[in-house]
């Protein structure tokens, strides 16, 4: 059991990884929603992310999560299943456009530790759900923590300036507490800092996407 509001660590620059796949598909419909539910970054959409933060739904399906998103009240940039959903195991949603700052931390939300405590956090940060009702008897499954590490891999060598791996708690402590005490920060930790010897080789990091070659090929997890 963690303290959610010490969930935190940063990013080497100089162990960035050169390219980390991520499998991922849009959840049906969300891409034009999700343009209703996000606003144009105020900073470069690539060299401005500094900081990934990680949330945990409260609710225990995907549907739910996303809903908020088609009701215009909150965004976040994926969405990663539970594993009692068809999809855990396979890939996680894509909910939101990197390039737009979602809306999943208050405007007012800073902290020292990132940034010298500049405010606005959605448009220097991108954000991740983690599909979890936040009691004990309902654990993250070894895959969720997995792809979870897997999202901020791919977004660390996507994002050169990303430095900051944060909770929502540690944000917003008086309000939030995801993604809560049974989170395993510390193995989560371990997957994204570990998870970078696994670097594919340059070959297959320059070819096409899989969908392009495969549309109807089975989904796995690149980890
Ligand atoms: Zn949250």
């Amino acid at each position: 059991m963690g303290d959610p509001t010490t969930y935190h660590f940063d990013l080497d620059p100089a162990a960035r990884p050169a390219f980390a796949p991520l499998v991922e598909r849009w959840w049906p419909g969300i891409r034009d929603a999700a343009l209703k539910a996000s606003s144009a970054r105020i900073y470069d959409a690539i060299l401005g992310v500094r900081a990934i933060v990680i949330h945990a739904t409260a609710g225990g399906s995907s549907a739910g999560a996303a809903s908020v998103i088609f009701d215009r009240r909150a965004s976040f940039h994926w969405l990663v299943p539970d594993e009692d959903e068809p999809q855990h195991g396979q890939f996680v949603w894509a909910t939101c456009h990197e390039a737009r700052a979602a809306w999943h931390v208050r405007n007012a939300c800073c902290h020292p530790m990132l940034w010298d405590g500049r405010g606005r956090i959605n448009h220097w940060s991108l954000g991740v759900e983690v599909v979890n009702r936040q009691i004990r008897s309902d654990a993250f499954s070894d895959w969720q923590v997995e792809a979870t590490a897997q999202i901020v891999l791919y977004a660390w060598a996507k994002y050169p300036n990303l430095r900051h791996v944060v909770s929502h708690a540690m944000l917003d402590p008086a309000r939030r507490s995801d993604p809560g005490i049974w989170f395993p920060w510390e193995r989560f930790r371990a997957a994204v800092l570990d998870g970078r010897k696994d670097e594919v080789p340059e070959l297959v990091a320059g070819a096409a996407a899989i969908e392009a070659v495969l549309p109807s090929a089975p989904f796995c997890m690149v980890v």
